[in-house]
């Protein structure tokens, strides 16, 4: 899913993206997003939601993360997700979901996936497999990576990995998540798609 050719750079230069950065991998985001075009605000302050278009929520611990935001973070961050989109990797992804296995595990309950925290086993930390994305072949590394293992109604599968097709990036509406680290491969397809999505949920 490429930009339209006929596109103003104007529209994606003037794209404001954040990228949660109290913990993880943010510094991979902001790199891959001002490769692409997009101006970057690395978000360390909840009334930094106010000036972006989108958000990216890294991978890292989602544990520490929900500690990190307390209570009065979840909340704006909830309110974020539900109006602007916002795309989930590894942590984030479990941050993101309605239900979290692994140990159970409250967050954002924004999208409607259980997924299984750190599904692989310990022997296997980090993996980098191929997988389908939009069926396409497409390079995936996980790290400690959880494991997609429903998806509710209306949620797309954007991506899968292995024989029996485990959904790997999911989406719903304005909110998309990996259980993958696309930050860390040389294919810029998965962060394009999601700028995709946010130029096209602004107002014209
Ligand atoms: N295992 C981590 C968690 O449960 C996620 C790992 C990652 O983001 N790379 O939050």
């Amino acid at each position: 899913m490429e930009g339209k050719i006929d596109e103003p750079l104007s529209t994606v230069t003037s794209m404001k993206i954040g990228v949660l950065a109290l913990q993880g991998d943010f510094d991979a985001h902001r790199r891959r997003l001002e490769e692409l075009g997009a101006k970057v605000v690395l978000v360390k302050k909840p009334e930094q939601l106010d000036e972006i278009d989108g958000l990216v929520i890294p991978g890292g611990e989602s544990s520490t993360f929900l500690k990190l935001l307390g209570e009065e973070g979840l909340a704006k961050l909830k309110d974020f997700v539900r109006v602007k989109p916002t795309f989930g990797t590894c942590a984030g992804c479990i941050l993101l979901a309605t239900e979290v296995e692994n140990p159970k595990q409250s967050g954002l309950g924004s999208l409607d996936i259980t997924v299984r925290r750190n599904a692989y086993g310990r022997q296997i930390d980090s993996s980098i497999r191929e997988g389908r994305f939009l069926n396409e072949p497409a390079e995936m590394v996980f790290i400690r990576a959880p494991k997609i293992e429903r998806v509710g109604d209306g949620v797309e599968v954007i991506a899968t990995e292995g024989e029996d097709e485990v959904p790997v990036l999911v989406r719903k509406g304005k909110t998309l998540a990996a259980t993958f680290h696309p930050e860390l491969s040389d294919d810029r397809r998965v962060h394009q798609y999601f700028l995709d999505m946010v130029r096209n949920a602004r107002p014209s």
